[in-house]
């Protein structure tokens, strides 16, 4: 008989893609499905940076390169920190990967031991947790409240802290919440790391490009230089620049971790695909006016989607800073009846309920952490949001 192996325990395949694969199956039988699940932009991948891809087929670009990043994607990624964060990283302080999910991966199996702490600030991407168990790590959730703008309160991060703390993984703006750091909350939380020098920073900055209403983005070394010999700052085109399907994901930090991460992806995936690389270097380094349309074209829909959320009664949903997701509070409808009498118990309940009545798919609150809540992408066209909003609200009427 098959027997699994211990390290990947009971991770199983995520509520994320349970719904994913429920809302595939209606959709077969003809059902107009709106999935609101899914955490890439849907706008394309800028021509500019197709177009390096071309070239760089044509040029030959097509084999082996050195393991963590050639040295110009390294330039480009050191060229990206300077511009846009005020970070020095030399090219050795640079790793480059297949997607900043794979740096994560490499991080913690690179620097976690059996018993090793991670402290997730709650709701968090359910990867984390799973990479941290892979990794025999322990993952250490710290609940973020809404009242608190989903921000980690510094006095529950200290409280947090023991002596096998290993990192503290912080993502701004956040997914599923889309909860954003400011200055003022960021140094706050940096104030604390300096009490505990044991303690490393990973810094998930995937989502920097997608801050809304003028707010600035600030990474952890930017404000505090003295964490830089114990930040891993990650980031990654994904998100940026459309490019969730070219894998390219990237990461400064301290030489030593740098060096002990190329071991982990020496061993799995050699380097992150040669095509690839040749277009994120044109997409870090080339033309950025791409970016302020679509910063622009996500703050509408956001604006759209809280709007049409804090309409329906039942429901609330605080404006979140960034990323292309919301997190609305469902407390409302827990305790109710479906119009078949069976009750919503739960987000996971409400978001079975959405998804069967009112064909739109979103992810419950518990899956990343919280409840009861539930997340919207909302990268997605204006037409699909209403039709989605319009569908929720005529769901939640329903409900008695
Ligand atoms: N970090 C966060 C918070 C994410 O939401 C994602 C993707 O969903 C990633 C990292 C990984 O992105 P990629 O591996 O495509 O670079």
């Amino acid at each position: 008989p098959f027997r699994r192996a211990t390290r990947i325990g009971a991770i199983g395949v995520s509520e994320i893609l349970k719904i994913g694969a429920r809302a595939a199956a209606l959709r077969r039988e003809g059902r107009p499905v709106i999935v609101l699940g899914a955490g890439e932009p849907d706008f394309d991948t800028p021509e500019n940076v197709k177009e390096a891809a071309i070239r760089a087929i044509r040029d030959g670009e097509t084999k082996y390169t050195i393991l963590d990043g050639t040295p110009a994607m390294k330039a480009a990624v050191s060229e990206k920190f300077r511009r846009e964060n005020g970070l020095a990283y030399a090219p050795d302080e640079i790793t480059v990967g297949a997607g900043a999910k794979q740096i994560l991966y490499n991080a913690f199996m690179a620097t976690l031991d059996a018993g090793d702490e991670v402290i997730l600030a709650a709701p968090y991407w359910t990867s984390y947790a799973d990479i941290v168990a892979i990794s025999g790590g322990t993952a250490v959730p710290v609940v973020c409240r809404e009242e608190n703008g989903f921000r980690l309160d510094p006095a529950d991060l200290e409280a947090a802290i023991t002596p096998k703390t290993r990192w503290l993984l912080l993502n701004s703006p956040s997914n599923p919440s889309g909860a954003a750091y400011g200055e003022q909350a960021l140094r706050a939380i940096l104030a604390v790391l300096k009490r505990h020098p044991h303690v490393w920073l990973m810094m998930d900055d995937i989502y920097e490009h997608l801050v809304y209403d003028g707010m600035d983005f600030v990474t952890a070394v930017q404000l505090e230089p003295s964490l830089k010999d114990r930040t891993l700052t990650v980031n990654g085109v994904s998100k940026a620049y459309a490019m969730t399907g070219w894998r390219i994901g990237y990461a400064g930090g301290p030489k030593a971790l740098i060096a002990a991460m190329a071991v982990v992806q020496s061993q799995s995936t050699s380097n992150p695909c040669s095509v690839s690389q040749a277009a994120a270097i044109e997409a870090l380094t080339g033309p950025q006016d791409v970016l302020a349309g679509r910063r622009a074209a996500f703050a509408a829909r956001r604006d759209r989607v809280v709007a049409g959320l804090n309409a329906i009664e039942g429901i609330t949903c605080r404006t979140p800073e960034g990323a292309f997701y919301t997190f609305a509070n469902c407390a409302g409808v827990i305790g109710r009846r479906t119009p078949q009498g069976e009750a919503i118990a739960t987000d996971s309940d409400f978001c079975r309920y959405l998804l069967d009545a009112a064909d739109v798919a979103v992810v419950p609150g518990s899956c990343f952490g919280v409840a009861p809540y539930f997340r919207i992408s909302y990268a997605a066209s204006m037409d699909s949001l209403e039709e989605a909003l319009a569908r929720i609200a005529k769901a939640c009427g329903a409900l008695s």
